[in-house]
């Protein structure tokens, strides 16, 4: 596993929980999002009723179960955390909404991966917080509808595109995550060096920053990697020195780059005189699947102008042979 994934890894789930902000003020960036939710959440708790649905979206390790969980405080109820993948039956999604409490959240993870049966359960659930049960079987079958509480459905999605229309229809709020910025992530890192206990100075947080991809899940995963270097090799203080040794052994590069991006392109320089270069060739040269390279690899690299997209094929710009020193 590349250490720079934003995929939640066995290794962050212990300290993930303890980091998650509880409150809104303690939400760093995403201030469109927040103003957002500021008012609605206001208005809801003003009128005694439950928050209109709510759906995420944006890139892994952003902040939308953080977001979720800060909804269901804000609001002062519970909530109920599931994923697409694990409601399989119409039943499951029958029984989960049926034991929630007035104002609940449930928090959908992966949303777009809810197969079409429990999916449209939701609809009504969604619309009018009812569910329609089946009874019984063939010709004696018939349909009973039973009330359910007010509860609100936060929905998250790393690919909003792939959700289907009627799903999407029926979140009164949507929300786009975006990658946050070096300050904002530098923040971030702090507040976790004082929760988790850890000496981190101003530069050695810009550094960690700087390599995180934008992204606050591979903040907190760094700075943990780069507290065990700190302490065993230093007296346990993060200094840049330390976040510089560190992080260069660890293989993250000054632009949070590791061997995968840099094998992209590397061998777009040097096989396809940079290109352009149709995504199966690439794929095929490097030995990796098109998707993921689509998927996985290219956004960041897009993002941070190392590589363009052309009618053509794919680029790479003047930004990757400086950084690889290649001419
Ligand atoms: P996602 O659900 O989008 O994959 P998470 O909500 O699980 O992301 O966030 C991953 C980690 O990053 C958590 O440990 C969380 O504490 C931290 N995090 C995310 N967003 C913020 C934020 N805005 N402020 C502080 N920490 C954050």
């Amino acid at each position: 596993k590349r250490i720079i994934t934003t995929e939640s890894l066995e290794e962050d789930i212990k300290i993930e929980n303890n980091l998650r902000p509880q409150m809104l003020e303690d939400y760093i960036g995403q201030e469109k999002a927040k103003k957002m939710l500021k008012i609605y959440i206001k208005a809801a708790r003003e009128r005694g009723e439950s928050l209109d649905h709510v759906l995420l979206y944006g890139p892994p390790g952003l902040g939308k179960t953080t977001l979720a969980g800060i909804i269901a405080n804000e609001m002062g109820v519970n909530i109920k955390i599931t994923s697409g993948p694990a409601i399989e039956k119409p039943g499951e999604i029958a029984a989960i909404l049926n034991n929630l409490q007035e104002g609940d959240v449930l928090f959908v993870d992966e949303i777009h991966r809810l197969n079409r049966q429990v999916e449209e359960v939701l609809y009504p659930a969604m619309e009018d917080y009812v569910i329609d049960i089946v009874i019984g079987k063939g010709a004696g079958a018939r349909s009973i509808r039973l009330d359910l509480p007010k509860f609100t459905l936060v929905g998250a999605t790393t690919r909003a595109g792939m959700l289907t229309a009627p799903l999407r229809d029926r979140f009164g709020v949507v929300n786009r995550l975006e990658f946050y910025n070096e300050n904002e992530l530098k923040t971030i890192i702090l507040r976790s060096a004082q929760v988790l206990g850890v000496e981190i100075d101003g530069k050695g947080a810009a550094e960690l920053a700087r390599r995180s991809r934008g992204t606050p899940r591979l903040a907190n995963r760094l700075l943990k990697r780069v507290r065990d270097f700190a302490q065993v090799k230093y007296d346990g203080v993060i200094t840049k020195e330390v976040a510089d040794l560190a992080l260069d052994l660890l293989d993250v590069d000054k632009y949070g780059l590791d061997y995968v991006d840099r094998n992209i392109l590397t061998t777009m320089i040097q096989k396809f005189s940079g290109g352009p270069v149709g995504l199966e060739t690439l794929a095929a040269s490097i030995g990796e699947d098109a998707g993921t390279i689509e998927d996985v690899y290219e956004p960041y690299l897009l993002k941070n102008g190392f590589i363009q997209r052309t009618p053509r094929g794919r680029v790479v710009t003047d930004l990757a042979y400086h950084h690889l020193a290649l001419e």
